[in-house]
């Protein structure tokens, strides 16, 4: 990465030049605790809400207070929990609590919205109750783009039949550093898909450190860029790592493989028989798989008007095709994929906004939205999930070679006025990946610092 603007914009010249600030993130690194600071862990409307007392033990458990109303204080983070809010007085109180709160906010910090599915809010409390669940969308959407300072927003839609345990996994992923880049985003959670874990012992300092600890995940195209960061990430976290690749990336592929100890496959993943060989490797080698990461990816830009059917059949076929055929030998009977199994899917920002020249491309990465919803379902039945990230610009060889003012313009387009790191996709395939996860499932979730294409 070479970001100069983000360099300079932290030194004494640029300040006075008036350069504008390139906040830094805090990104997580083992050892650290997961909360930086106080967390202000709030309800309004009903009775309160279903999730806020857990909120706040959690907050607790990790070593930080928990304060009710905003004070003098810098806060790490804020959680309002809307969820049974129904009314627009509901709103009016969640406004007057979040308006001294978010001024409060340190860098970095993490403001956190839970809120009901509009059509259960409906149930109880027609439309006005349904309007005002929506309305936390554009809440969120709003405040994050005002946020400074590296702080981001976002929203959890809880099912009206989840238990307090289903939004776990994603309180933690968004109150800590793992979710530097992810911002803007409403991700909806359901009732837990599957069995639960045993909750980790609170004792157990590797329990945070290493939740992926005893799993298998597989991670195609791993050789290089996000995908060799997915596989570090992971292994980071305790899993397993089978890194897979074309024959061709050889000694880049057994170095991921050597770095996180886990197993090297050289396997074209659009071959015909692929999907069997990588099967039959998760099967022999490791007894069944717990996370499959389709990550390889490739572009072949041209504008369609000089589209050639080599370069729309290539990427289809790398980038859709390939994650099709895995999937439905995952899903049929006798696969390795084992309870609690998940599978994330990498699709990309070009597929929800498209990108001039990308036409090839931004269908392959719209497709692999289609199919996580359409699958969603049918990995349910085998008690696992199907997920998506879909990051925007990220720092990597790929934009590095962009022309300088394409590149300049991707970096600043989005709320955090940089670019991502690899990481911080590797990050939010982790969070997909926890066990303790079962409650997300066909859920599209980006990682772009609340980019503007496609908002
Ligand atoms: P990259 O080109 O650096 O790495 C892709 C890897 O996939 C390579 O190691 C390549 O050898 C492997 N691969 C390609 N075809 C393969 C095949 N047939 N079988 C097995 N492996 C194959 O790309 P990257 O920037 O790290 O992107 C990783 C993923 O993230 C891709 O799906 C990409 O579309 C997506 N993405 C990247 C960005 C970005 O800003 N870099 C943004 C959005 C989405």
């Amino acid at each position: 990465m070479n970001d100069v603007l983000a360099s300079l914009s932290n030194t004494g010249i640029a300040k006075q030049l008036g350069v504008p600030r390139v906040p830094v993130l805090r990104r997580h690194r083992p050892g650290d605790p997961l909360l930086a600071g106080p967390v202000l862990v709030a309800s309004a409307g009903g009775a309160g809400g279903r999730f806020a007392k857990a909120v706040a033990a959690f907050v607790e458990e990790n070593g930080q207070p928990v304060v009710g109303a905003a004070g003098e204080e810098r806060l790490h983070g804020v959680v309002v929990d809307l969820s049974e809010a129904r009314t627009l007085a509901d709103l009016a109180a969640a406004q007057q609590l979040l308006t001294p709160a978010v001024r409060k906010l340190g860098p970095s910090g993490r403001l956190l919205l839970i809120g009901a599915e509009p059509a259960d809010a409906f149930e109880s409390g027609g439309a006005e109750a349904a309007a005002v669940a929506q309305a936390l969308d554009g809440l969120v959407r709003s405040v994050a783009k005002e946020l400074r300072a590296g702080a981001t927003a976002n929203l959890v839609v809880v099912a009206a039949g989840a238990p307090p345990v289903a939004i776990d996994s994603s309180v933690r992923f968004f109150l800590s550093a793992r979710s530097a880049y992810v911002d803007g985003q409403v991700v909806h959670v359901a009732a837990p898909i599957g069995v639960l874990p045993e909750p980790a012992e609170v004792d157990d300092p590797l329990a945070e450190e290493r939740p992926l600890a005893g799993r298998v995940a597989v991670v195609t195209g791993a050789a290089r860029g996000i995908g060799a960061s997915i596989a570090d990430t992971l292994a980071r976290d305790g899993a397993t790592i089978v890194a897979v690749d074309v024959p061709a990336a050889g000694q880049r592929l057994a170095d991921t493989a050597n770095r996180t100890g886990g197993t090297a496959l050289q396997l074209d993943i659009t071959a015909a028989d692929a999907a069997d060989r990588l099967l039959t490797h998760l099967a022999d080698r490791h007894g069944g798989v717990d996370l499959v990461v389709h990550n390889a990816g490739i572009t072949r830009d041209k504008l369609l008007a000089n589209m050639t059917a080599d370069r729309w059949d290539a990427v289809l076929a790398v980038n859709l095709g390939a994650q099709l055929a895995i999937n439905d030998a995952l899903l049929a009977g006798g696969s390795p994929l084992r309870e609690a199994g998940r599978v994330v899917c990498v699709s990309s920002q070009s597929g929800i906004a498209g990108n001039r020249g990308q036409t090839n491309y931004a269908a392959s990465k719209a497709g692999v939205i289609g199919m996580v919803r359409a699958l969603a379902p049918r990995f349910a039945e085998r008690g696992a999930t199907i997920n998506a990230v879909a990051p925007g610009f990220i720092e990597t060889d790929m934009t590095a070679t962009m022309p300088l003012a394409t590149r300049e313009g991707g970096r600043r387009i989005n709320s955090l006025r940089q670019g991502g790191l690899p990481v911080d996709v590797a990050e939010a395939i982790g969070w997909f990946g926890r066990a303790e996860s079962g409650g997300l499932n066909g859920q599209i979730v980006r990682v772009c610092g609340q980019s503007m294409l496609g908002a």
